[in-house]
């Protein structure tokens, strides 16, 4: 079985993350893990050097999960196989009074990759379904027809060639509680300590419900939903690099031909 079939929400499935257990990681040792996970990035290099210069598709990758998941981690052990010279890292806070002026997507749609660009979001429009609404910050009767609203949207990206995979970091609430602890311990991580974290720490109940909701009703075959056991680094990171190297290797691409007049035996002088 693929690591995709794997940990995949199947399109129209009911989730309960109560049955994916983050801290699941094969029985594998955590050296072991690490040398795959090594061994992988000459290839996710390759393979995004070829998505640049086909210029066929788009590659999306949206990064969801609690406060300490990893999403930053992701970023920084996996996305950085890639050329950054073809990536672009967007990280979406409490939107500003001018993306609050537009419509929800607004502000994702412009940041979403051009063709042979790796796009890398960083939270999402799924906050919108999310904080908005755990924390009340718009009425259901603003964040409940969203969910539809987001299907046609990832399915008009999929049409105009963005592969998209989303990925929900899931950690358990005792990871979280160590890792919050680990900061307050480490004079270097307080700029990373909010006390923000801990209110939404305390809801945790909701945003897992919030997040069954969206996962349930927003994975589809173009744009798919990935829970991604988080507790432990490293095998995160190998799950998703996985994810993201089965994705690139399924795509139809070709490199390109010389241009016509050039004949690849001619002489360079
Ligand atoms: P990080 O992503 O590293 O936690 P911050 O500490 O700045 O970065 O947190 C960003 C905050 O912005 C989060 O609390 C998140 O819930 C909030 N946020 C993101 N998008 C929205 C949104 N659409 N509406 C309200 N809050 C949002």
């Amino acid at each position: 079985m693929t690591y995709t079939e794997r940990f995949m929400v199947r399109p129209d499935e009911s989730l309960s993350l109560a049955d994916w257990d983050p801290r699941q990681n094969d029985g594998m040792r955590k050296k072991d893990g690490r040398q795959l996970l090594y061994d992988m990035r000459d290839e996710l290099n390759d393979l995004q050097e070829l998505l640049y210069a086909s210029q066929k598709y788009a590659l999306l990758i949206l990064l969801q999960g609690m406060d300490t998941s990893g999403k930053d981690g992701v970023i920084k052990r996996v996305v950085n196989a890639f050329n950054p010279q073809g990536c672009e890292v967007t990280s979406f806070k409490v939107p500003t009074e001018e993306e609050l002026a537009h419509d929800f997507l607004w502000r994702v749609h412009r940041r979403v990759p051009r063709r042979g660009m790796v796009g890398i979001h960083n939270r999402s429009h799924y906050e919108d379904v999310l904080v908005v609404r755990v924390e009340s910050l718009f009425p259901a009767r603003v964040w409940r027809p969203r969910y539809e609203m987001i299907n046609h949207f990832e399915e008009l990206l999929a049409h105009s060639g963005v592969v998209m995979l989303k990925f929900f970091l899931h950690i358990s609430p005792e990871e979280q509680k160590e890792r919050l602890e680990r900061r307050l311990a480490n004079s270097h991580s307080h700029w990373k300590f909010r006390l923000s974290d801990l209110r939404a720490r305390s809801k945790w109940d909701k945003y897992m419900h919030a997040y069954e909701e969206a996962l349930s009703r927003c994975s589809s075959e173009h744009a798919p939903w990935f829970v991604i056991p988080a507790d432990r680094k490293w095998y995160r990171n190998l799950v998703v690099s996985n994810i993201l190297l089965e994705k690139l290797r399924s795509l139809d691409m070709e490199w390109p031909t010389l241009e016509p007049g050039v004949d690849p035996d001619m002489e360079i002088i």
